[in-house]
């Protein structure tokens, strides 16, 4: 039977849209808040590595899944100094076989749109959109009250709250916890191409790495392939929070010049029309995360730079794991949400680390490129996969 009292989850983005499903799928009520009056998910792509797809089909989501995803054969890896593929890493089935669950890529908006329409048929969960939680308050019997703002003031009683708020998140503020976001003086262009503006090898069901000096360039296929999801990465010192500042065509062009750049690279580059862009923020580890019935989950626990591909996938690890706890202990959400805690807290960390190790790898100029260059060659395709055994072997309790 589920309790009377529900669990109110702040934000739905990925992290909080798949708890709550999570959640709910667990037997347990959820009321979800987003203080957006609609839910828009950017035009971008996500790469989904096994430890999230194994969580997003363990969940039900398989059949509204397939239709959009792109499943790429291969990481290619590629250097601003040659065109040649230094190295391939096989995803695939190969990747399907070792992991016991498939590498996706995907267009944002097909994930959201999926885990809308699951939400929305779940009995058991509510949405609330223009809906901010901006306060909370340990109740005597062990759950939690907290205060929304939609435009009125209200107050509901939960069993626990999470606080899946973001990179910005003010709960986690709330909740004690001062340090700001670092600010990677890198900038992340994203945008989609028509798969028909570029050459056949440029939309190959592949993720693209091209390394260089103080840019690198991610590309893959989207929507079935009929998009080419563009993440062009530079050193910058613009810094405005927020996702969809609009960037010009021509600057982030001229950042990869001809002469230093091939000829491949600059056409992906040149394909799309409209570009964003974002500056990259991340945190260092945080020990304890939350407080008695509150906790924090995905950016808002552990915001990561996007060079490992990991920070969607972690907040959907959160999700499951914390459903696992709180429906295991529901007379006790504090213990449920510390133990959550306790088994994410080692993991994420390492995650947010690796992340920002692979920047600083991904950024070598002269003669470490040179060395980069040669450690890659000599590691070959299939190590680079295996060793991330650690991140895409994971499995939901
Ligand atoms: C360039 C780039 C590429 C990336 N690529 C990948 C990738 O390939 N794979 C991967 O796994 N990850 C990737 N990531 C990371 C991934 O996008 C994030 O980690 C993930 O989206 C975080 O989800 P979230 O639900 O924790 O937070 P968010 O998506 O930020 O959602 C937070 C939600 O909370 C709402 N909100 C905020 N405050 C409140 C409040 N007080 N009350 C109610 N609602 C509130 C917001 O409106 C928002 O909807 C990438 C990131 C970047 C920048």
């Amino acid at each position: 039977m589920p309790s009377a009292r529900p669990v109110i989850i702040a934000g739905a983005g990925i992290g909080g849209l798949t708890a709550a499903l999570a959640i709910a799928q667990r037997g347990l009520p959820v009321t979800i808040f987003d203080q957006a009056e609609r839910l828009e998910e950017v035009g971008a792509g996500i790469q989904l590595s096994p430890n999230a797809s194994r969580v997003l089909l363990g969940l039900g989501l398989g059949e509204r899944l397939q239709r959009h995803v792109v499943v790429p054969e291969e990481l290619r890896v590629m250097t601003a100094e040659s065109a040649r593929v230094l190295a391939r890493a096989p995803l695939g089935d190969a990747a399907a076989q070792r992991y016991g669950a498939p590498y996706w890529v995907i267009h944002r908006g097909d994930l959201q749109a999926a885990l809308l329409e699951a939400l929305r048929a779940h009995p058991d969960i509510t949405l609330h959109l223009g809906a901010r939680v901006d306060d909370f308050a340990p109740d005597d019997d062990e759950g939690v009250t907290v205060g929304v703002l939609a435009p009125d003031r209200y107050q509901y009683r939960a069993l626990a709250l999470i606080a899946a708020d973001g990179l910005w998140s003010r709960l986690r503020a709330r909740l004690g916890h001062r340090d700001a976001p670092r600010f990677a003086r890198h900038t992340a262009w994203r945008a989609l191409a028509d798969a028909g503006a570029v050459e056949a090898d440029l939309r190959a069901p592949a993720v693209n790495l091209w390394l260089g000096g103080d840019a690198h360039l991610v590309h893959y296929p989207v929507r079935g392939g009929r998009l080419v999801n563009v993440v062009a990465i530079v050193r910058d010192d613009w810094r405005e929070p927020g996702w969809s500042a609009p960037g010009e065509r021509p600057d982030i062009l001229a950042r990869y010049r001809a002469g230093r750049w091939p000829e491949a690279p600059r056409a992906i580059l040149a394909a799309p029309r409209q570009w964003h862009k974002w500056a990259l923020y991340d945190r260092a580890p945080l020990a304890v995360w939350g407080e008695g019935p509150v906790t924090l989950l995905g950016d808002a626990a552990h915001p990561m730079l996007p060079y490992l591909a990991q920070g969607a996938a972690m907040a959907i690890e959160d999700a499951a794991v914390l459903a696992c706890a709180l429906s295991e202990r529901r007379d006790d959400p504090a213990g449920a949400l510390r133990g959550y805690e306790r088994q994410r807290h080692w993991r994420t960390a390492r995650a947010q680390r690796a992340a920002r190790r692979n920047g600083a790898v991904y950024h070598l100029a002269g003669a470490a490129a040179l060395m980069r260059r040669l450690a890659l060659a000599a590691m070959g395709g299939r190590r680079l996969l295996t060793r991330y055994d650690w991140l895409y072997g994971w499995a939901p309790p």
